[in-house]
């Protein structure tokens, strides 16, 4: 039989206790999950400022489409490039600073279209161990492609340095999360940005959950740290996650961004995204940019939960952004706690091993914009009672 040998792989999955299975939910993303019609207060979604049910954003899609129609037709370069994706690239470099800007369908495309199309053989990839999964992918392309890929400890600047001294290649990336996904902390960005200075090197970063939340007018984490828009940054930012619709960007010189456009391979061969969807973002990237009472109620709330959490027998992890780990360490005793808050209404995602290092087993709770004082006080106090 074909399928025999995906048969007992997936055997050993569900014996190993890793089988994943999805929930589909009755209503819209948002704070309240209607789950087997019962209503769960959701701290699993990555829609940091609550736009993703936003009603002016579902309007400009909707009138999007009406003007627009369904599909793009084709890829930016044959005829699917439409004047709402247009506008969206213009609106996107305009308020991240950079020269110009491509929009892609998501961020794993995007990824795969930054590191492999700038590094191929006699060119050398450095990238943090902790990086997403798409980062990973991206490195092991353009290892494909002949290029040297290392990975550095995470966070570990003196480690990069020493690879990036030893290192002959004819032009060095360095590829970094701003924001890890399962750790919540940020890259020492100013430090990778001096490396990338002085040791000639592209600088990548993706902002996945930066974009929208940090810096001033949630310009992301370049803002953050005051970095410039350098041409030697390329900065990779998602639309899905605070930007609550779809799809990606990267902005960088008008030179890097033109060679991405004509060699990226996962710009090229797909189709580009409805036109609607570029509607709907250029209104989300408006309601970020004038959205400080959006991001000023989601630090309060992360500043309520980390007070609260503080003397539980689980450890917080020092994260400022509203990816909030807290560490249960063994899998079987993360996944307990997980699936307790359940039974209480709260949606919480236990992560195992090995999406992050074993032993650490935690609770990834995400904090929004749209969740209330009581919202959080709900949580505390579950937590509180299994502890
Ligand atoms: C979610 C995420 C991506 C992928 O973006 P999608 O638009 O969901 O494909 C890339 N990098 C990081 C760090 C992410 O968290």
């Amino acid at each position: 039989m074909i399928e025999t040998h995906l048969t007992t792989e997936l055997a050993d999955l569900a014996a190993a206790g890793l089988t994943r299975r999805r929930r589909v939910l009755e209503s819209p993303c948002g704070p309240i999950a209607a789950v087997d019609g019962r209503e769960m207060l959701n701290f699993a979604s990555n829609d940091y400022l609550g736009l993703a049910g936003n009603p002016e954003i579902a309007r400009a899609l909707a009138e999007g489409a009406r003007q627009w129609g369904a599909g793009s037709g084709a890829s930016h370069l044959v005829s699917g490039h439409l004047a709402p994706h247009e506008a969206l690239e213009r609106g996107i470099a305009a308020f991240t600073g950079f020269p110009r800007a491509l929009t892609f369908s998501t961020g794993y495309l995007a990824n795969l279209a930054v590191t492999p199309t700038l590094a191929g053989r006699g060119d050398a990839v450095f990238a943090d161990k902790l990086n997403h999964a798409s980062l990973i992918d991206a490195m092991q392309l353009a290892k494909a492609n002949g290029a040297d890929v290392q990975r550095y400890p995470h966070n570990d600047v003196a480690a990069l340095e020493r690879q990036l001294a030893a290192s002959g290649a004819r032009n060095k990336l360095i590829v970094t999360d701003a924001v890890f996904s399962m750790d919540g902390d940020l890259a020492p960005l100013p430090a990778l940005f001096a490396l990338a200075e002085r040791y000639d090197a592209w600088l990548v970063v993706d902002d996945a959950h930066g974009f929208g939340v940090l810096g001033a007018h949630g310009q992301g984490s370049l803002a953050h740290f005051n970095l410039p828009a350098a041409p030697r940054i390329m900065l990779m930012g998602t639309l899905g996650k605070a930007a609550g619709v779809g799809g990606a960007f990267v902005a960088g010189s008008a030179t890097a961004i033109e060679y991405l456009l004509q060699k990226g391979r996962s710009y090229i061969f797909t189709t580009a995204a409805p036109p609607a969807i570029a509607c709907a973002l250029s209104k989300s990237l408006d309601l970020i940019e004038h959205g400080d009472a959006l991001r000023a109620n989601l630090f309060a709330r992360i500043a309520q939960l980390r007070d609260g959490l503080g003397g539980l027998p689980w450890r917080l992890l020092p994260s400022p952004t509203a990816i909030q780990p807290m560490v249960v360490g063994d899998n079987e005793a993360a996944l307990a706690l997980a699936t307790a808050l359940w039974e209480r209404g709260l949606w919480v995602p236990a992560i195992r091993p090995p999406t992050v290092p074993k032993g650490t087993a935690r609770l990834r709770i995400s904090v929004s914009a749209a969740h209330t004082e009581a919202d959080i006080a709900r949580l505390i106090g579950a937590l509180k009672e299994l502890s």
